[in-house]
C-alpha cells in the first residue's frame, strides 16, 4: 500500500506496521506493531513465532515538525512452544526497558556535545532534566593512554568547593584526556602515577603559572618542557597595559582620556598600525616616557618572537631580558625575571611547535557551558560533559 509506504517513510522506522494515527493539540499518537517475524527462544534457541499475548507499551519518539510523538506500540509476548518460556519480541529501534525510541537518545546525545544547559535540551526533547541526565550518565569516558605530548591547565569551575579544577589535553592530537576535581600537586601526582605509559610522554606544554614545572619534572624526568607560547606572549602585553594605567593616573583629565582610547593601539601588532594610529601612538610617547620605553620592550619582544629557531631565539631573548631590567620599568623588570626563570622552557617552544592553544579552546568551551547551565556544582557531571562537548 502507497500510504502505508509513505508513513513509514516518515516515520523511518523499518518493519513496522502502523495501524492509526491521531493528532491531539501538540502531540501525534502513532498506533503501530511490528511486522511479525521469527524468534529465537532465548532459553532453549527454538525457532517461533507463536504469541502468548499482547501488551501496548507507550515509547517517546523524536518529534514530528516539532510535535510531541508518541508511539502506541502493540508489543507481541511470544512462547517457546518447546520449553515454554515466554519472551518479548525483539524490537530494533527500542532497547530493553527504555521508555524511548533508540533515535531519541541518539539525538539528545548530539545535542549534549553542545554547550547547551541539560534543561534546555531536556525541553527541546518534552522530558525531564533528570532523564536527559540520565542518558548522559550512562556514558562512561574511559582515559586510555597518556599521549606523546602532554598539555597541562587549570580552569575555574567552581565544582565541590573546589574554585580551580586541572584539565589535562593532548594538543597534538586534539583530544582531553581528563578534567581533575582540584588542581592539587597530589590530585595530579596520584592521577599521572596510575598510568602505565607515562615514559610515553616525551612533551609537557604548561603555561608559568600553577606551579607544575616541578611536578611535572618528577613525573616525567625525560620529558622536554614547554612553555605555552600565547602565555608568555601575554605577559608583555599586561605589562604594557599596567605601565599605561599607572601613566594614565598621573595625567590630566583631557590625557586621560587620549590614554584609555590608546589601549587597543598599544596592543595592536605594530605591523597592523595605520599612519593615524602611529602619529597618536607618538603623541603619547612624547608625553609618556615609561610608555615610550614599555612600547619598544614590546616591538623587541617582537623580533624575538620573530627568531629563526632556537639559537636565534636564545640570543635575542637573553638581550631582551638585559634591556628590560635596565628599563626601570617595574612591570618589565618583573616580566624579565619570569622570564629568566622559564627561559629553557621558552626556549624550547622554538624548537617545538606544541602550544596550549587547543586547552584554551576548551577552557573557552567550558566557560560557556558553565554559564548556560547557571554554574555546575557536581564534579562528576561536570567532568562528563566536558569530556562529552570535547571528546567528540
Ligand atoms: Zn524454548
Amino acid at each position: 500500500m502507497l500510504y502505508k509506504d509513505c508513513i513509514e517513510k516518515l516515520l523511518q522506522l523499518k518493519d513496522v506496521i502502523v495501524t492509526n494515527i491521531e493528532c491531539t493539540s501538540g502531540q501525534i499518537h502513532v498506533y503501530l506493531r511490528m511486522e511479525q517475524r521469527l524468534h529465537y527462544c532465548p532459553a532453549c534457541g527454538s525457532i517461533t513465532s507463536k504469541v502468548h499475548d499482547y501488551r501496548t507499551q507507550l515509547v517517546r519518539d523524536i518529534s514530528i515538525s516539532g510535535y510531541e510523538t508518541i508511539l502506541h506500540l502493540r508489543k507481541r509476548r511470544h512462547v517457546c512452544p518447546k520449553c515454554g518460556k515466554r519472551f518479548d519480541e525483539h524490537i530494533d529501534f527500542l532497547s530493553r526497558y527504555r521508555q524511548f525510541t533508540n533515535r531519541v537518545n541518539l539525538q539528545i546525545y548530539e545535542q549534549l556535545k553542545k554547550c547547551r544547559s541539560i534543561k534546555d535540551i531536556a525541553e527541546d526533547n518534552n522530558m525531564s532534566p533528570p532523564t536527559a541526565d540520565r542518558i548522559i550518565n550512562a556514558i562512561e569516558y574511559k582515559t586510555g593512554k597518556l599521549p606523546e605530548v602532554l598539555a597541562i591547565d587549570e580552569f575555574r569551575g567552581n565544582a565541590e568547593g573546589e574554585k580551580f579544577q586541572c584539565i589535562l589535553a593532548d594538543p597534538k592530537n586534539r583530544r582531553v584526556i581528563d578534567i581533575l576535581p582540584d588542581r592539587k600537586h597530589e590530585t595530579i601526582r596520584s592521577y599521572l602515577g596510575r598510568f602505565r605509559n607515562r615514559r610515553d610522554v616525551r612533551y609537557v606544554v604548561m603555561d608559568m603559572t600553577g606551579g607544575y614545572r616541578n611536578l611535572m619534572k618528577d613525573l616525567f624526568p625525560w620529558a622536554t618542557i614547554i612553555v605555552d607560547k600565547y602565555h608568555y606572549v601575554r605577559q608583555i602585553n599586561y605589562a604594557v597595559e599596567r605601565v599605561r594605567v599607572e601613566e594614565q593616573k598621573r595625567l590630566s583629565d583631557q590625557w586621560r582620556k587620549y590614554f584609555k582610547r590608546s589601549k587597543y593601539l598599544l596592543l595592536k601588532d605594530s605591523d597592523k598600525l595605520t599612519r593615524e594610529d602611529r602619529i597618536q601612538l607618538d603623541n603619547l610617547f612624547r608625553i609618556s616616557e615609561p610608555l615610550r620605553k614599555a612600547y619598544g620592550l614590546k616591538q623587541q619582544f617582537e623580533y624575538v618572537k620573530a627568531s629563526d629557531g632556537r639559537k636565534e631565539a636564545a640570543a635575542r631573548l637573553s638581550k631582551w631580558i638585559m634591556d628590560a631590567q635596565k628599563s626601570e620599568l617595574k612591570e618589565f623588570i618583573k616580566v624579565s625575571f619570569t622570564y629568566q626563570r622559564w627561559s629553557k622552557e621558552i626556549l624550547n617552544s622554538f624548537e617545538y611547535p606544541y602550544t596550549n592553544g587547543y586547552i584554551e579552546g576548551c577552557n573557552n568551551r567550558i566557560k560557556v557551558l558553565k554559564r548556560v547551565s547557571f554554574g555546575m556544582p557536581r564534579f562528576a557531571r561536570f567532568r562528563r560533559r566536558i569530556m562529552h562537548i570535547m571528546i567528540n
